[in-house]
């Protein structure tokens, strides 16, 4: 005799699904999700196939959980990251499972009405909710009390008596349904024509059909546009398309630009707030919006990039805005680039996918240059305002004082540009005070003991923190070292001293540091940002936390206070990761109605990329990086992939690495480089080293690496072996 038989995939970090019987008074399809027991415990998992078969001495299924299946489009999504990036698919499996730690049933909210039924006995306060009742309309039991004037307990009575009946209230929506055709600003000429392009790869049939032409055949479509050309709008008109034809939209953006500004901004659009999905969205709500978006009932989801892996009923557009940022790749765990598994979700659902951005990434405009996506640009900024004029200060030529970093060019463009009561924003990428401390006596410096990294001097909280671990402690009085007092010196910028600096030299200005440890949180960040973009402040310091996706109307001059900072690094995207950031944050500049400027402070005004980003001509550092990348194999001309080995003994670490590259056998076209010690050689107590795998483009890389690992030797005790294909950080 045959039992049908489930393999169920669990979501912990097994590559395997597991066999179960089914009993008999079960009937499962594939996709759900079930209750098994493993071990001795009992835990999820997802029927992944079901087959015909002898099932007797399995265990058997406990039973079916009330949670939406994964559909076949999913289940397809997780089975591919699992394959591209060789995580277990129980790990990837995990990504698009993730259950409320604690699965409370929502109290189901009632409401009472009028059944008809005279009541048995006849008050005054009886006689009240009995006419306000009269019309039938149901309505919470507090409500109808206070709308009669009567306690509680008089329509608790009522109900006793068979004179009111409770009705269940239908849940309140996650999210309201957003208008399409919400009043709104019309779009420019261009920001129509662009729009018209993407509403054209729609793959839903237009409501109605006719005139608003056929659907369209999904694809990917790179839209790109300078910094202030519209481009959210433009996107805004495509979801709005995708809401009248019935399908889902998805808009990935990444976690620091999804802010309360940008919702308000689809708010003025759509009418209502967007369902957000984002890290600090909790329990109850996540399990809402996931049953919202199962349901079909959220019709846009606008998140960060876990969002990819919600269960959508019928997805119809993906738009991933700031296609380029490097915070849209995972780094730990299941190490995915949300935007390429966005055109892989995409692909699987049939859904048009938009990859928006300024500055898109290489790979990006090589894939819409060879016309594996299409291309639509808008190059001049929305209502004819002027991109901003960009100038370097060489500051081989500036007198600028020890221990300060304003030269004097800089400050009188600040002076000026306020004088006009207009907004400057200083930008340096590095957060706290001083990224280095040492002591002057002994020459002591100041490292974290689970990095090898120096501490970086907080002056606000008063402490030495690493900003790899989160090791804090106290500044010390006295050197740790030699004991000498007061002889600690800070070495170098950070954003809190050039606000100090700033603060010294402009004693009357509102001065706003903005950086992602904003003390306060997440909540006084947004309000702070608030201010900034209502003219609340004189000068911003910021991180590149403020170079990403706002809007300030009142800024009119950004000042770059060491534009050379990323480019010695040696890591083989630097100049993209530069001149990507660059542009954005001096895109920051002029674009509200007064045109802006932005100032570049540079020792090396004739480095490529610099005198690129002077030129304002994109083109040119695209074609000469392009070719770069070609010339040296790099993606997306050859393949690369990272192995990152850690260990906390750092002889066992090393000896594993040393081990795998023994059998690395690489064939033609591979090329395997390391172990070598990471640049960040210690993190969390734990020592690393890395492999670096370089093929040519047509080389199956995970094919390679999976059988190169299945050589290596066992990996045991706390050694672990993080596999990063395509990676991103090099450190
Ligand atoms: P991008 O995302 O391309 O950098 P935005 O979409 O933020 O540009 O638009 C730049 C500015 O132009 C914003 O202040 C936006 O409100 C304004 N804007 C864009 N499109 C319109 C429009 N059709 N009508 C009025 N204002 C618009
Ligand atoms: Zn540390």
């Amino acid at each position: 005799m045959t039992a049908p038989i489930a393999d169920v995939l669990i979501p912990l970090a097994l590559d395997q699904a597991y066999s179960y019987a089914v009993p008999p008074e079960l009937t499962l399809a594939e996709g759900d999700v079930v209750q098994v027991p493993l071990g001795p415990r009992e835990t999820v998992g997802v029927v992944w196939s079901l087959r015909d078969g002898a099932g007797s001495n399995l265990r058997r299924v406990t039973g079916r959980i009330g949670v939406e299946a994964l559909s076949p489009a999913l289940r397809r999504l997780v089975e591919w990251i699992a394959r591209y990036t060789l995580a277990p698919k129980g790990s990837a499996l995990a990504m698009a499972l993730r259950l409320p730690e604690e699965s409370r049933t929502e109290t189901a909210k009632v409401g009472v009405r009028a059944t008809g039924m005279p009541p048995s006995r006849m008050t005054p306060a009886r006689a009240k909710v009995v006419a306000v009742a009269a019309d039938g309309v149901v309505r919470g039991k507090r409500a109808l009390s206070l709308e009669a004037g009567v306690s509680a307990g008089v329509v608790d009575g009522l109900i006793d008596d068979g004179v009111l009946e409770t009705v269940a209230l239908a849940p309140e929506r996650v999210a309201e349904p957003p208008d399409p055709d919400h009043p709104h600003d019309p779009l420019s000429e261009p920001q129509a024509e662009a729009a018209r392009a993407l509403i054209a790869t729609l793959t839903a049939p237009p409501a109605g059909g006719g005139e608003a032409g056929e659907a369209g055949e999904g694809g990917v479509t790179l839209l790109e546009g300078v910094t202030g050309s519209g481009k959210t709008e433009v996107y805004f008109e495509v979801v709005a398309e995708a809401l009248r034809r019935d399908v889902q939209s998805l808009v990935l953006m990444p976690e620091i630009a999804l802010t309360a500004q940008f919702l308000d901004r689809f708010a003025k659009r759509f009418g209502v707030r967007p369902a957000a999905w984002h890290s600090g969205i909790g329990g109850r709500r996540r399990e809402r919006i996931r049953a919202g978006v199962a349901s079909g009932e959220v019709q846009v989801v606008v998140g960060a990039r876990s969002a990819l892996f919600l269960p959508f009923r019928q997805l119809g557009l993906i738009v991933v805005d700031e296609e380029h940022e490097g915070a849209y790749k995972q780094d730990d765990g299941v190490c995915y680039h949300a935007r390429d598994m966005a055109v892989v979700r995409g692909k699987l659902e049939n859904a048009a996918v938009v990859l928006a951005s300024a500055t898109p990434a290489i790979e990006t405009r090589v894939n819409a240059e060879r016309g594996r996506y299409r291309r639509v640009v808008m190059p001049e900024r929305f209502g004819g305002r002027r991109l901003p004029e960009i100038r370097a200060i060489d500051m081989r030529g500036e007198k600028v004082p020890r221990g300060r970093y304003l030269s004097p060019s800089l400050v009188s463009a600040i002076a000026e540009t306020n004088a006009r009561d207009e907004q400057a924003l200083l930008f340096l990428n590095r957060r706290g005070y001083a990224p280095l401390t040492l002591c002057r006596a002994c020459g002591h410096r100041y490292q974290c003991p689970n990095c090898s990294t120096w501490l970086v001097e907080h002056r606000f909280r008063r402490a030495l923190v690493c900003h790899h671990c989160g090791h804090a402690e106290r500044r010390p009085e006295a050197c740790t070292e030699c004991g000498t007092f007061d002889n600690l010196t800070a070495c170098g910028p950070g954003v809190e001293r050039i606000a100090e600096e700033v603060s010294a030299t402009f004693p009357d200005k509102r001065v706003i540091v903005l950086s992602s440890d904003f003390p306060g949180g997440a909540e006084r960040l947004r309000a702070e940002l608030q201010t900034v973009a209502e003219g609340g402040c004189d000068i911003v310091v910021g991180t590149q936390l403020v170079a990403k996706g706002h809007n300030f109307p009142h800024l009119t001059l950004v000042g770059v206070l060491d534009a050379d900072i990323g480019l010695t690094s040696g890591d083989p995207r630097a100049a993209e990761r530069t001149f990507q950031l660059l542009q954005q944050v001096t895109g920051r500049a002029g674009r509200g109605e007064k045109p802006g400027r932005a100032l570049v402070q540079t020792y090396q005004p004739e480095h490529p990329v610099i005198a690129a980003l002077l030129s304002g001509d994109a083109e040119r550092f695209y074609s000469e990086e392009t070719a770069a990348r070609e010339v040296a194999g790099l993606p997306p001309f050859g393949r690369l992939a990272a192995l990152v080995i850690s260990c906390t003994d750092r002889e066992v670490a090393e000896a594993h690495g040393r081990a795998l590259a023994r059998v690395a056998e690489p064939p033609p076209g591979v090329m395997v480089l390391g172990p070598a010690e990471a640049p960040l050689a210690l993190v969390r107590g734990r020592y690393r080293f890395r492999l670096l795998v370089k093929t040519e483009r047509e080389i199956d890389l995970q094919g390679y690496l999976r059988d190169w690992l299945a050589r290596g030797p066992k990996v045991r005790g706390n050694l672990r072996v993080g596999i990063d294909v395509d990676p991103q950080s090099f450190l």
